[in-house]
């Protein structure tokens, strides 16, 4: 046990130099007891509003079971025939209950993970199936109060298997267009009576013919008229048509007419959090997100959890994009700010489809709104949004993808 003397990191020393200098005592262990047929080979943790969070990365599905200890307190998990593989331990993030995890070697075969923490309290674990590009996972959830939280174990099914492509063929990256406005909502309106709704509409065409001439990708317009969308109409076409990307395209006004240059705009952390109290609320949007993986099967825990990662990792890649389209786009005009900014866009809520609104000029601005009129702002705005998408798939093309190919 771990309150003995003995560290872990002494006991798995012994038995490394037990194995490792006699192959005749090795002959006394038979194999299996000293194989594990399941390792862990990566940690990440991160600190949530309510939680930190600890995401392991194993081989396949495992069993595991969990207790508390105090004095001081801990939480114990025991994976049963794991090992760690070159398992590099992140240091704890600042406000964490985690003072520290310790990993070590719990009856010859099982992995014993230890953290230690600054108060008791109750663990959510939860084993994560394959999905969105990851294999299994071993999540645990260590909340910040001592709130009692469930202990959920969920086994996954041995008998799923990974998604593997297996034609010749590969999918092009779909690339969703969102004019913003039109119809009945003419958006913003310009001094000499431009209307936000047909400009957008200008430039998302362009942006549309660019993308379908890129080699790999492939466009999906939310409206190529001018047509009155609603908001979760919008999110719906780029839902249905397995968008990869989500692009709302706007050129808005501001009270002020010397308010000027183009801005490229992200879900903020608040909009995410609500819109994932919003999905959870609504059952149909279940078997909807991570890849379309059903999650029917599995309880609200993994639900939730899934939905978490998928949200968190989402907004990563919607920054990162949106750091790269700001990136070109100061190339060709003037930019209103110089950082991504973040807000509560509803257009941008797809909790697993990375999402930015480019606001492309201030149609308010006298100057810009002459701008926006011309073919060669609208091409150039579109070009920068193109040459984003590019720096941004040839950094993480997705496995299976004609992009990845290329
Ligand atoms: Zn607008």
């Amino acid at each position: 046990m771990f309150d003995n003397s003995s560290s872990p990191w002494d006991r798995r020393k012994f038995l490394g130099a037990v194995l490792g200098t006699s192959s005749a005592v090795f002959g006394l262990v038979a194999p299996e007891k000293v194989l594990a047929a399941r390792f862990i080979d990566a940690v990440q943790t991160s600190r949530q509003p309510d939680y930190t969070r600890y995401v392991f990365n194993v081989n396949g599905p495992l069993d595991y079971k969990t207790f508390s200890l105090d004095n001081p307190p801990r939480v114990v998990v025991d994976l049963t025939g794991t090992e760690a593989q070159h398992l590099e331990i992140p240091s704890v993030p600042a406000g964490s209950v985690v003072n520290g995890l310790r990993v070590g070697i719990q009856d010859g075969t099982n992995l014993r993970l230890v953290f230690d923490l600054k108060a008791a309290v109750k663990p959510r674990l939860v084993l994560l199936p394959p999905g969105g590009g990851m294999g299994y996972r071993l999540v645990v959830d260590l909340p910040h109060d001592k709130a009692v939280t469930l202990v959920a174990k969920e086994t996954a099914d041995p008998e799923s298997k990974p998604k593997i492509q297996t034609g010749r063929t590969f999918r092009e990256l779909v690339v969703a267009i969102d004019p913003g406005h039109g119809g009945k909502d003419p958006g913003a309106m310009g001094h000499r009576g431009t209307k936000e709704k047909h400009i957008v509409l200008d430039i998302g065409r362009r942006l549309r013919d660019m993308v379908a001439a890129a080699p790999g990708l492939r466009p999906v317009m939310t409206r190529d008229s001018d047509r009155f969308i609603h908001l979760r109409g919008r999110t719906a076409i780029a839902r249905n048509a397995k968008a990869d990307l989500f692009i709302s395209v706007h050129s808005d006004a501001f009270r002020v007419t010397s308010a000027r240059g183009a801005s490229v705009f992200c879900l903020s952390q608040h909009g995410a959090t609500s819109e994932a109290a919003r999905w959870m609320a609504n059952r149909e949007n279940e078997a909807d997100f991570v890849g379309g993986a059903s999650i029917s099967d599995h309880d609200q825990d993994v639900a939730s959890v899934l939905l978490d990662l998928s949200q968190t990792k989402t907004l990563e890649n919607s920054l990162d994009f949106a750091h790269r389209v700001l990136g070109q786009i100061g190339d060709v005009t003037d930019l209103h700010s110089k950082r991504v900014q973040q807000a509560g866009f509803v257009v941008l809520k797809s909790p697993d489809i990375p999402s930015i609104l480019v606001e492309s000029a201030f149609i308010s601005n006298p100057e810009e709104e002459a701008r926006l009129r011309t073919v060669k702002y609208q091409n150039e705005i579109a070009r920068s949004i193109l040459d984003g998408i590019n720096t941004y798939y040839a950094a993480r093309a997705p496995e299976g993808t004609h992009y990845a190919m290329l």
